[in-house]
């Protein structure tokens, strides 16, 4: 296998690099809505075990008439 070979179709997805150790997080083990526009998602390394949260601001879309 090659651990660096790349998926772009991913690229677009919800993903993240752990900040410890760098292995590629497909999705989070936990999200959380704050707001419309505002969801906080909760990462968990597979490879160091490390935790870590994100922010993502949504843009908020113009609602249809
Ligand atoms: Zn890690």
């Amino acid at each position: 296998m090659e651990p660096n070979q790349r998926n772009a179709t991913q690229a677009e997805r919800i993903s993240n690099e752990c900040a410890q150790c760098g292995n590629l997080l497909i999705a989070p083990v936990w999200s959380e809505h704050l707001s419309e526009n505002r969801v906080r998602h909760l990462w968990n390394c597979d490879a160091c075990d490390y935790s870590y949260e994100t922010m993502v601001y949504l843009a908020v879309r113009a609602r249809a008439a």
